[in-house]
């Protein structure tokens, strides 16, 4: 019998199976599917030979998160190719904003707002570990120790607050003096699917932001798959099983397992333990709020995107919007729960770096629109258009199409709620409290049932912390393991 079960097989779940059975523990992960990752699969969405990212695509946090850096994917065989430009935001007129790996490079690129840019994400750059470290806590630690203040060793701290209460409110617009650079910022705010102005998107944006231009926003070779066949090999050579098309319908089957660790979101969780929840834990997970969504368009295309503005050929990733004024008015309309006329929509093209998504000299090509939530609209004629808007000629390219829309999201990843790709709005209260307000965000009222997805701090993204946070606790209280997660992912196995 196992001592630890995980259900769900997405990064977080098999991020806290690989500790667990590192750690010696017999451990067996449930998947639903017929296929482990959940919102980090590749599959062959349109026609044969084309490997599609179905949910992540670019992985600027698999190359930073502490778990991942412990892990270490390259030692594990995961090719990740960063393009020379981490991401671009194309306006009307043929120019765009890019994102360089390299910070000076977008600075002379910037025109006049290239200082300003310079200045406002420098300093993260140079401690950009810190920031890491502290965004992907568990969000229960004060940022700063009393030994940091005593060395009055607190600048990342205080630079990054400094900057989220700039770009959370109306002092956003102060910084920069053309259009180009704060369209590219909010470009990247908007990831949250929230209005970019406020603390979800202005965290967003300092966190990717910086990543950009440290290891730049990778794309690993043959897809997002290889991240996830990487920790699954991990936890099979540690003695960990697998066990696919198996979905869990009661928590009650696990009653004799030592540590339950669920990949679940809060929704899931009450479908499978609500019997046996304290009505107050209950209610809580019932007021979990679901926000804005993604309707997903794939296409396989006969060749390059014919970008007009020069530079966008080189980026992994291309945030289609316009200007800083059209993403607000969009992000509001999602907000409101309405479809915006044209759509935020985000695009991948890893042919850039990698050539093995697609037959010879034909692409892969990867978008995602802002949606309401439980949208059940097919907009892939308003990404169509968003393309074709910086693309002229996008159109005449395109060989076969796959989409996905925000309602039937949770039919293939529970998780994703009404299509919600976050597995939860990302609001202030609801990054910290995530999914209810406890101390522990991990544990549930349940002996021995902890949750480890993206519904817990530090929130969604293929970066492991949700899964190495929960596995802390687990192995602590459970089983009297005190060794830090990092230290096994690091030394191999507990000693
Ligand atoms: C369209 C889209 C695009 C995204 N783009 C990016 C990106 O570019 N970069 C990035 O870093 N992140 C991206 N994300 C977010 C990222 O994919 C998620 O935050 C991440 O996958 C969350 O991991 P997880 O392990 O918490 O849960 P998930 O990956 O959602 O995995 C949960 C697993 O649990 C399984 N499951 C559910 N219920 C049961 C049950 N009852 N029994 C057994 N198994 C069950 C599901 O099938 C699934 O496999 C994207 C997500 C989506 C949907």
């Amino acid at each position: 019998m196992a001592d630890a079960v995980v259900v769900g097989s997405g990064p977080n779940g098999l991020a806290a199976a690989v500790i667990l059975a590192r750690a010696g523990l017999r451990v067996d992960v449930y998947e639903a599917e017929d296929t482990i990752g959940g919102g980090c699969r590749t599959a062959q969405l349109t026609l044969p030979g084309f490997q599609h990212d179905v949910c992540a695509g670019a992985h600027p946090m698999a190359v930073a998160s502490p778990f991942f850096r412990a892990f270490d994917l390259p030692a594990h065989g995961v090719q990740l190719l960063a393009p020379q430009v981490s991401y671009a935001h194309p306006l009307d007129g043929g120019v765009a904003g890019l994102a360089w790996r390299d910070l000076d490079h977008t600075v002379d690129g910037l025109g006049r707002d290239g200082k300003s840019w310079g200045r406002l994400f420098g300093p993260l750059v140079r401690g950009w570990e810190n920031l890491v470290d502290l965004v992907m806590s568990d969000l229960r630690q004060l940022p700063i120790s009393p030994g940091d203040l005593v060395r009055m060793n607190v600048g990342t701290e205080v630079r990054f607050a400094r900057r989220l209460l700039e770009q959370a409110t109306p002092l956003w617009n102060l910084r920069f003096r053309e259009e180009i650079a704060p369209a590219l910022l909010t470009g990247v705010a908007a990831h949250a699917i929230r209005p970019p102005r406020g603390f979800a998107g202005a965290g967003v944006a300092m966190l990717l932001g910086t990543l950009g231009h440290v290891r730049g926003w990778p794309v690993p070779r043959g897809g997002s798959q290889a991240i996830i066949d990487a920790l699954a090999a991990d936890l099979k050579d540690h003695g960990g099983k697998i066990i696919t098309g198996h979905r869990v319908d009661a928590i009650d089957d696990f009653d004799d397992v030592r540590a339950v660790l669920l990949d679940l979101a809060p929704a899931e969780v009450r479908r499978i333990a609500e019997n046996r929840l304290p009505a107050g834990y209950n209610a809580a997970l019932h007021r979990f709020r679901y926000g804005g969504a993604a309707c997903k368009v794939d296409f396989a295309l006969s060749g390059p995107v014919p970008w007009q503005a020069r530079g966008c050929e080189r980026a992994g990733t291309l945030h289609l919007i316009g200007t800083r004024a059209e993403a607000m008015a969009a992000e509001k309309a999602v907000a409101q729960g309405r479809h915006a006329e044209r759509p935020y929509v985000l695009a991948i093209q890893p042919g850039v770096v990698d050539p093995s998504r697609a037959p010879a000299g034909s692409h892969t090509f990867y978008t995602y629109a802002h949606v309401p939530n439980g949208s059940s609209e097919d907009i892939s004629r308003a990404v169509i258009a968003q393309v074709e808007r910086f693309a002229p000629g996008f159109r005449d390219l395109i060989l076969a199409t796959s989409v996905r829309t925000a309602a039937t999201m949770p039919v293939h990843n529970a998780n994703y709620v009404g299509g919600d790709i976050s597995a939860g709005a990302m609001t202030l209260r609801q990054t910290v409290f995530r999914p209810v307000p406890r101390w522990n965000p991990y544990r549930t009222p349940l002996p021995g049932v902890y949750l480890c997805s993206a519904a817990t701090p530090p929130g969604p993204g293929v970066h492991g912390m949700n899964g190495l946070h929960a596995a802390r606790h687990a192995l602590r209280r459970e089983f009297g393991i005190l060794t830090d997660p990092l230290e096994l992912l690091r030394t191999g196995s507990h000693v």
